[in-house]
């Protein structure tokens, strides 16, 4: 057993019918997307969003002066554990990413399980937020309640004693068959621990890379009733899990370039201290992906986390706006 590592990965799974919606957090203020098969910088065709290869490639050089490399991994950390070579946005291109085009226009954002009011708080923010930085709309859906998921599914950690449910089932046997025909990703928010199978202790999240689900927990992120730098701290934190999840669920594997939301954690600590923003190469990805304006975008998320206390990233959602604009 692996004590105290966050085992946060991505691996592949699938996805139904939807239950009524309860409320949604609509954004969208983007360029006009165009959607075709194109030719990538390697010459093969990808069907896709179009039109801004280059004005997206532009954004990087752009960005870069902000941005530190990351350095060499300190012991036990994610790199220190897992060997990962990193995509640049070239590379993404060629991958053939799962990207929300034609009529998967929608995040759905599912509820499962019992939440108390200030969580119930942070997923509602955690839905707007993914909506301006995945310059799509959101909807919330009705909660699920915990007793969809069998014995089989569920644990008492042998040595915490906390209750935990298995993520691959949340992914397979329960979102895998509700996925609407219109998610560009279907995402379970649960405030129970996760665990992802035999050998692992617990993961913050899980997402597929190519089907369009994942699930993530709030339970290690604090208690965000406790005062407002705890709920401060909790939103931070559930923020990066929601996007760095669904970067997932939008093909993008983890960073291992620079410090950036989509490098991979292996524990609390390091998770803490990767920040919520994207290095060039991965914004590069997510703006390609989602057709979004560069600078509308990062005004929007700096207006965000001005109105929530998240002072470090709306100063450099400020500064990246200041640089894309140059
Ligand atoms: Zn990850
Ligand atoms: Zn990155």
């Amino acid at each position: 057993m692996t004590p105290y590592w966050l085992k946060h990965f991505a691996l592949a799974v699938v996805c139904l019918a939807f239950p009524a919606i309860v409320s949604s957090a609509e954004v969208s203020k983007s360029a006009p997307a165009t959607e075709k098969t194109f030719r990538a910088p390697d010459g093969r065709s990808v069907h896709g969003r179009t039109g801004n290869v280059g004005r997206v490639t532009a954004t990087i050089g752009k960005l870069r002066p902000l941005h530190q490399k990351l350095g060499k991994p300190k012991r036990g950390d994610w790199l220190d554990q897992h060997e990962e070579v990193g995509q640049t946005f070239r590379q993404y291109l060629q991958a053939r990413p799962v990207t929300p085009i034609g009529q998967r226009t929608v995040i759905y954002v599912q509820p499962l399980g019992e939440f108390t009011k200030q969580q119930r708080q942070i997923v509602e923010l955690s839905a707007e937020y993914l909506g301006i930085y995945m310059n799509r709309k959101v909807k919330i859906l009705r909660d699920l309640p915990l007793s969809i998921i069998p014995q089989n599914a569920r644990r008492i950690h042998p040595e915490w004693k906390v209750r935990q449910i298995l993520s691959t089932y949340v992914l397979n046997g329960i979102l895998k068959p509700r996925l609407p025909s219109d998610a560009a990703a279907y995402i379970a928010f649960t405030a129970i621990d996760l665990w992802p199978g035999r050998g692992w202790n617990f993961v913050f999240g899980q997402a597929s890379l190519r089907n369009r689900v994942g699930v993530w927990s709030i339970n290690r992120n604090g208690d965000p009733s406790k005062d407002d730098a705890s709920f401060r701290l909790c939103l931070r934190r559930t923020l990066k899990t929601a996007t760095h999840e669904t970067g997932h669920m939008f093909s993008m594997p983890h960073c291992t370039a620079y410090e950036c939301n989509m490098c991979g954690s292996n524990h609390r600590e390091e998770s803490d201290r990767h920040p919520l923003h994207l290095c060039p190469e991965c914004h590069a990805k997510v703006i390609w992906a989602t057709a979004a304006a560069p600078v509308a975008r990062y005004q929007r998320l700096a207006t965000f986390c001005q109105q929530h206390g998240l002072k470090d990233e709306q100063a450099y959602f400020k500064k990246a706006v200041a640089a894309l604009s140059k």
